[in-house]
């Protein structure tokens, strides 16, 4: 078994092994961000805006959290596109 870095995995590159026979395994880890990012991609979930101070907040689910590795405290970039806001991790 040899560990690869980068093996494809449902349109992502996640860590794993790779056997001399051909046969793949994938980290636990990453092949489930990408199932969870890909479930992500076919729905949208619905979030209440609240209000702090003067300030409109936005509660992300905690799976788009895990999904996209969002820590607190880190900076995103927002923008507006087409009527639509994007948060992009910084
Ligand atoms: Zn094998």
């Amino acid at each position: 078994m040899e560990h690869v870095k980068a093996l494809d995995f449902n349109g992502y590159r996640i860590a794993g092994w790779k056997c001399a026979c051909g046969e793949k395994y994938y980290e636990p880890e990453g092949a489930q961000k990408v199932l969870l990012l890909n479930k992500l991609k076919k729905q949208s979930l619905k979030a209440k805006l609240g209000r702090i101070k003067s300030n409109l907040i936005l509660r992300l689910p905690t799976d788009i959290e895990h999904a996209l590795n969002l820590k607190q405290g880190e900076d995103v970039f927002i923008s507006i596109e087409n009527d639509a806001i994007k948060v992009v991790p910084a």
